[in-house]
């Protein structure tokens, strides 16, 4: 965002400020490189000019429905923008195609009920007031009578609002093939009605409407309370609706991303383990009694963290509405009594602890053994091998083939490797499952999809979740770079200006950094893993080499093994410390023979015996290498779609309503890409101004334009009048408007404000 060449005397402007991000004051004095500045609450402050934005005095107090409106397109204007509409409870604004919605954490009156849907059907997007439903409507429509397929990506931090913003998209889409066709309607439209009234019955159309059946078992599976939000997705999420040539719904697909593997063994205070696992504990008395279940403070899998219970939520109830739809998606009963006795397995293993005899791992006491023996029952394995694969580990040498003791530690290790391994697997099928119900489309000619998948992480610690998720947004970043870029060349095709003036800001350096093969972080980390004498250390060494010269990359001073990635939204700081471990995505054979051997067949089920191909393959594939792979088929369909954005914004960290903290909304602008849009547009022309609205707002500079003698029939002549006479140059004149430069637009409204 350039800074306006002239800051004058008398000019209203946004300053920065470290407390509220920017505050409004206006110009007393400039010196040099810095200006003094009466602030909107009477102080006096001098400030760089660097720090200093033009600011609009005549944006009204209801703000814009869509930003591209405003004349100054800074992150101030945008961020007061914002402010002032959600302190109206207008929690939707429109940046040119692009829709930004600020949680409002609480239920606004009517927002999204059927006549608001009704209100919304076949009209244009911007004729009524920035909504979800006029994005899921424009996507419909032009999916229908452009046959084109769609997809709307919906991003943010956790918290923001991303899953419930989903929900509406696809609430509202089942209301439109719901509700096609009014008035006369023919036979055939009538007949047509019937057979969408019907359709909404099926599991497939209610897993679209969000209040079906597909949400609460995923929720259950893939949701957990985190610091974050009570209610945090813990996997991406792509799904995908198919369309037939009628608009009518004929299939969907869900595909997951990367579910959060860690949480199953480990949680932070004030954070819960999956659902699920609180559900059961809450279940009938006989269930209970079933699995050997009790208080969830005894499993050491959910007890790490003091947090049971959430407010507003029955674990009871939601054990059996998460049992009602399994029913739904078909999941059947002998199926669902396996699902549940894997889960409570899951609790019975991480209580198995270990005791250390001459650094053997041992199973500890009667209560471990217990533990150890409820366990193999419900997985149906024998215990002994239970025990032999969580303590020991075989070796295969040339001479001979030994089984070697692990430590305690070790063995602690391998136990919990095998929960998240379980439970990973136990989620895809899930997911499958979920798949195989709804059934797909083979033929369908469109689609609408909708990915609902976390924004971009900068913690205190980034481990390699976050690596995971950066990447991801660096990706759909550079999606959305083009697709800005796109539509900023397209306006001014129409304005027939030659758009050699619009710069493509890229960020494939970054994605080289990450992704490149061979040479990226996450071929180097793939290599690190293969070879059995690397550790962290080696691996972080192996990048500061590599990546010396890198624009994206820094080695931290005095660090050892972190690294830091400057990505789009800013720098990330790194701990490569579990990065080997975390990206290893290799069952060990000692767990894979255990429960393939189950006589469980839903649990052997879930482990296939490999075949050759198999062992070939998983010795080399990595978390990351199989998440790049998916990552670049989600890519690929994005491609052959036309993309909607929806960013959502979390005021504030308290989750509370009509709190709106400045400073952390404008960090979330930078990183969800909606300023380097802006960024975009402003290293160009960013201002492109109707030539009516140019009249109105400057024919005081040159006031003959409309007397008498003067009158200028036609409003480009006026416009071109008016810009000689303020001896403005290098504007650019279009069909229906001027593109102006940030400053010089400033400077017009400076001169305009001398005489006013
Ligand atoms: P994310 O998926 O981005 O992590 P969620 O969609 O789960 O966030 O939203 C977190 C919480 O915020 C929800 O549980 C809900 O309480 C509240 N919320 C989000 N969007 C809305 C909305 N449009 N209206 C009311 N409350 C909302
Ligand atoms: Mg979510």
């Amino acid at each position: 965002m350039g800074m306006p060449a002239n800051v004058d005397i008398g000019s209203s402007i946004w300053v920065g400020n470290p407390e509220f991000a920017w505050v409004d004051g206006v110009v007393l004095n400039v010196k040099d490189e810095e200006a003094e500045i009466q602030t909107g609450d009477e102080n006096v402050i001098v400030a760089r000019l660097a720090s200093i934005h033009p600011r609009d005095v005549e944006a009204g107090p209801y703000g814009f429905d869509d930003m591209t409106n405003l004349h100054y397109l800074n992150e101030p204007a945008v961020l007061h923008n914002l402010r002032s509409r959600f302190e109206m409870e207008k929690i939707y604004t429109y940046s040119g195609d692009i829709l930004i919605a600020v949680n409002p954490f609480q239920e606004l009156p009517d927002l999204y009920d059927a006549s608001k849907m009704e209100e919304y059907k076949g009209v244009p997007l911007g004729k009524l007031s920035p909504h979800v439903f006029a994005i899921a409507d424009t996507a419909y429509r032009e999916m229908v009578n452009e046959g084109k397929s769609i997809s709307i990506l919906v991003s943010g931090e956790s918290g923001a609002g991303k899953t419930e913003t989903t929900k509406m998209l696809m609430r509202y889409l089942a209301y439109l093939v719901g509700h096609t066709g009014s008035g006369g309607r023919s036979i055939e439209q009538k007949v047509l009605e019937v057979d969408l009234k019907l359709m909404i019955c099926t599991p497939l159309a209610r897993i679209v409407a969000g209040t079906g059946q597909s949400n609460p078992v995923l929720e259950a599976f893939g949701n957990a309370k985190t610091v974050r939000n009570n209610n945090s997705s813990r996997f991406g999420k792509f799904v995908e609706i198919q369309f037939d040539r009628g608009g009518r719904i004929s299939g969907a697909a869900i595909r997951t991303y990367l579910l959060e593997r860690s949480r199953v063994c480990q949680i932070s205070d004030c954070e819960r383990n999956y659902h699920c696992f609180y559900l059961l504990c809450a279940a009938p008395e006989e269930e209970i009694e079933k699995f050997k279940l009790g208080n969830p403070k005894s499993f050491h899998y959910l007890n790490q963290s003091d947090c049971y219970e959430l407010a507003g939520v029955n674990d009871a109830n939601n054990y059996l509405t998460t049992r009602r739809a399994m029913d739904i998606v078909g999941i059947n009963e002998k199926e669902q009594e396996a699902i549940f006795r894997i889960i409570a397995a899951i609790l019975h293993l991480g209580n198995i602890d270990f005791e250390n005899e001459d650094d053997n791992a041992l199973v500890k006491d009667e209560q471990a053994k217990f533990h150890l023996q409820t366990t193999a029952e419900l997985l149906m394995c024998d215990p002994q091998s239970l025990e032999d694969a969580l303590c020991k580990r075989v070796m295969i040498t040339p001479e001979e083939v030994i089984k070697k003791s692990l430590d305690p530690l070790g063995a602690a290790v391998s136990r919990d490797g095998l929960a998240k391994t379980i439970y990973s697997r136990l989620f895809n099928w899930l997911v499958d499952k979920i798949n195989i119900s709804i059934g797909q489309d083979p033929n369908s000619k469109c689609l609408i999809g909708v990915l609902d998948i976390y924004g971009f992480e900068s913690f205190a610690t980034n481990s390699f979740e976050q690596f995971c998720i950066n990447f991801t947004n660096e990706k759909l970043q550079q999606h959305f770079n083009q697709h800005v870029f796109k539509t900023e060349q397209e306006e001014y095709a129409r304005e027939e200006i030659d758009w050699s003036y619009v710069e493509f800001v890229d960020n494939q350096d970054a994605l080289d950094l990450i992704e490149k093969k061979p040479g990226g972080i996450i071929s180097l980390l793939d290599e690190a893993c293969m070879f059995p004498k690397s550790t962290h250390e080696t691996f972080a060494q192996k990048l500061y080499q590599t990546f010396k010269d890198h624009k994206r990359f820094i080695k931290p001073k005095l660090a050892r093994s972190d690294f830091t990635i400057v990505h789009y939204a800013g720098e990330v700081q790194y701990q490569s410390d579990q990065f080997l471990d975390k990206n290893k995505d290799y069952v060990v054979p000692e767990h894979q023979d255990l429960l393939s051997a189950s006589t469980c067949s839903f649990v052997a089920g879930l482990f296939p015996a490999y075949s050759e191909e198999t062992v070939k393959s998983s010795k080399f594939s990595s978390i990351g290498s199989r998440f790049k792979v998916q990552l670049q088929q989600l890519m690929e369909i994005l491609k052959s779609t036309e993309p909607y954005y929806i960013r959502c914004v979390k005021p504030n960290n308290l989750l509370k309503p009509a709190l709106f903290e400045n400073v952390n909304v404008v960090q979330q602008l930078r990183s969800g890409g909606v300023l380097e849009a802006i960024k975009i547009k402003c290293n160009g022309y960013p201002v492109h101004i109707t030539f009516s609205d140019f009249i109105n707002r400057f024919f005081i500079l040159a006031p003959e334009v409309l007397r008498g003698e003067y009158v200028c029939y036609e409003e480009k002549v006026a416009c071109t009048w008016i810009l000689e006479k303020t001896e403005l140059t290098e504007y650019l004149m279009g069909k229906t408007k001027i593109f102006l430069r940030a400053d010089q637009i400033a400077q017009l409204d400076t001169q305009r404000s001398r005489i006013l």
